[in-house]
């Protein structure tokens, strides 16, 4: 089934969540103001799925054989890869930050670690998450993914913390299911989501085996308490595109909430659930990609825009021509780490294929720290009138309204009203609330830059590289570099090759 966004949103007041939202218990989640912006951005997710132009990058084969939501899809092809990335970046150009890919990114890491579950152990672990995502790609749900713990003292491992509910973790096991307590920390549309995907984040030892679960939990399941953010700026007229179209972010506590075996995928598997997590990153990484590229091209638009209004023609100034290109090569040179990623990806043994890791990683390590000099572009080609500018009551202040309108034109011939949007825009983008959350999301959204790094030099080929420098030195024999340096071997040490 293909919802469209209305549809979404209906479907969303069939369930009775408890939402709270600056302190209020929310009545009805598809109703609250301040949670609108991230309905509507999720809600692109499904109409876009429904636009027949966006069909290849938003649409796929389901398990069923039925046309499914790409969010909601294994990736059978380094084609689907492309496609998925594409259509991160379709819908986070409209949406900023759209949510769904990362079930996508939760669905294929769980894919990959209960497969290899149920390979060694012969346990119904992957059959139950092919059922899990049937269900998910059969009614098309919204699906949050609650990873981040609360994570207590970070110098502690889950279980030797001195508040073990800082972790999500199994405290009962019963006949008919298990029960889960704890906190998750950071949960993108927390507040209107169908249901969640509770996933351990970070390696877990034998010690910690309770902590290492992964399971699927409605929304309004009895203990679940979800504690949000507003999504973006809403009911506010300067913030000209969050007001519209943010995301929220929410604490969700799982309190004794009971989950049926049907919908346990990983309990206890240490091995696999670490093997999760680092696969989930894999994918989610690749997805940060598509999503930051969406938001560098508002970007590109918003800062081209805005040097026009100010008068200023780019093609005649050398030093904002250096900027704008600074920005597209950003852009641009990190999207193409995740096309690289998609080109070069990998067939999983569970049958799946996986974005190549070390361009996501790269990637997404590009875009962490790149936000900044995004952010600072965007502003250098502005100017400052962009925080600077009186606040749109004073657009219909009949006392002030006149003079701001002819003495704060740039170009004569472009209207206030047009300079003031497009800066009010570039406001929220970069230098409001809004725009620190998108600068926090690039640097630690799918990991902060450590977690990267580590994955870099993990699966970087090291090795070959010494073997291919130390095959140079051995003056090109190519299979040489494997053993003990052979520098020194007799005929080795100089390239005429001495003999004694
Ligand atoms: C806007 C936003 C949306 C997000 N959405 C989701 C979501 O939908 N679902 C989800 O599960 N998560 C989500 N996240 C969470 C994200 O994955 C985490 O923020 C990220 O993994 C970092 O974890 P943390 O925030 O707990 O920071 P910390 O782990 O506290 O890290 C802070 C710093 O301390 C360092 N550090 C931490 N522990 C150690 C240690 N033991 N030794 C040395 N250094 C250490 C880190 O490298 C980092 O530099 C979101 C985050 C943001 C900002």
């Amino acid at each position: 089934m293909l919802m469209s966004a209305e549809e979404y949103r209906e479907s969303l007041r069939s369930l009775s969540p408890r939402v709270y939202v600056g302190g209020d218990l929310v009545a009805s989640v598809a109703d609250e103001p301040r949670l609108e912006p991230g309905i509507n951005a999720v809600g692109l997710t499904y109409d876009f799925a429904r636009v027949p132009d966006y069909a290849k990058a938003m649409v796929t084969t389901g398990l069923s054989g039925a046309p499914t939501n790409r969010f909601l899809a294994i990736n059978r092809s380094r084609e689907d890869l492309l496609d998925k990335l594409e259509a991160v970046r379709l819908t986070c150009q409209y949406g900023g930050c759209t949510q769904r890919y990362l079930t996508h990114d939760a669905f294929n890491g769980l894919w990959e670690a209960t497969w290899r579950i149920t390979q060694r152990t012969g346990s119904e672990s992957h059959e139950r998450l092919k059922a899990y995502i049937a269900h998910a790609q059969a009614n098309d749900l919204a699906i949050g993914i609650a990873m981040t713990d609360g994570k207590g003292d970070r110098s502690k491992r889950p279980s030797e913390q001195a508040e073990p509910l800082s972790y999500v973790h199994v405290r009962e096991r019963r006949a008919d299911g298990i029960v889960i307590a704890g906190v998750k920390a950071i949960v993108t549309g927390g507040p209107y989501m169908h249901e969640f995907l509770v996933l351990p984040c970070r390696r877990m030892r034998e010690e910690d085996r309770d902590f290492a679960v992964a399971c699927a939990v409605p929304i309004d399941a009895a203990g679940v308490t979800v504690v949000s953010r507003p999504a973006g700026r809403p009911g506010n007229a300067a913030a000209k595109f969050s007001a519209k179209f943010a995301q929220s972010v929410a604490v969700v506590h799982f309190d004794d909430v009971f989950v049926p075996w049907d919908r346990v995928f990983i309990d206890g598997e240490t091995e696999e659930a670490h093997l999760m997590t680092t696969n989930y990153a894999s994918h989610h990484r690749h997805s940060c990609i598509g999503a930051r590229a969406g938001f560098g091209d508002l970007l590109i638009g918003a800062g081209a825009m805005m040097m026009e209004a100010n008068g200023l023609e780019l093609d005649r100034i050398s030093h904002l021509k250096d900027k704008m290109v600074e920005l597209i090569k950003i852009t641009e040179g990190f999207y193409a780490c995740g096309v690289a990623a998609s080109t070069f990806g990998e067939e999983d043994a569970a049958g799946n294929f996986r974005p190549e890791q070390i361009y996501s990683n790269i990637g997404k390590l590009l875009l962490a720290n790149q936000i900044y000099d995004m952010h600072r572009l965007a502003h250098e080609v502005s100017g400052g009138l962009i925080v600077g500018l009186p606040s749109p009551e004073e657009d219909h202040n009949p006392a002030t309204a006149p003079m701001i309108d002819a003495l704060l034109r740039g170009r004569p011939d472009v209207p206030y009203a047009h300079r003031a949007n497009v800066a009010r825009f570039i406001e929220d983008l970069t230098a409001s609330e809004t725009g620190g959350w998108y600068s926090v999301i690039s640097l630690h959204g799918g990991g902060s830059p450590e977690a990267m790094k580590m994955e870099i030099l993990r699966n970087y080929p090291l090795q070959d590289r010494k073997d291919l420098v130390q095959s140079l030195l051995d003056r090109g024999a190519l299979d040489l570099g494997k053993g003990p340096s052979r520098d020194k071997q007799p005929g080795r040490c100089c390239d005429k090759g001495c003999t004694e």
